[in-house]
């Protein structure tokens, strides 16, 4: 799965929505987050971001992210 982190944080921008194939974004308290269990791990919203706040969760920076990209997609 493809995670949000921190640059995302208030940021304006929604062309991650916009890409996705599969409309697995969900808005948290104050930034965007990916539903792990909808997530095709496409990749398509990585490169989308103007904030480089998309990463995959492979990725070491991405990994404390999950948790919070899990519980606020389900919240909300
Ligand atoms: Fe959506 Fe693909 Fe990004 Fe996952 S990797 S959030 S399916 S665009």
């Amino acid at each position: 799965t493809y995670v949000v982190t921190e640059a995302c944080i208030k940021c304006k921008y929604m062309d991650c929505v916009e890409v996705c194939p599969v409309d697995c974004f969900y808005e948290g308290a104050n930034m965007l987050v990916i539903n792990p269990d909808e997530c095709i791990d496409c990749g398509v919203c990585e490169p989308e971001c103007p904030a480089e706040a998309i990463l995959p969760d492979t990725e070491a920076e991405a990994e404390k992210w999950l948790e919070l990209n899990r519980e606020y997609s389900n919240v909300w």
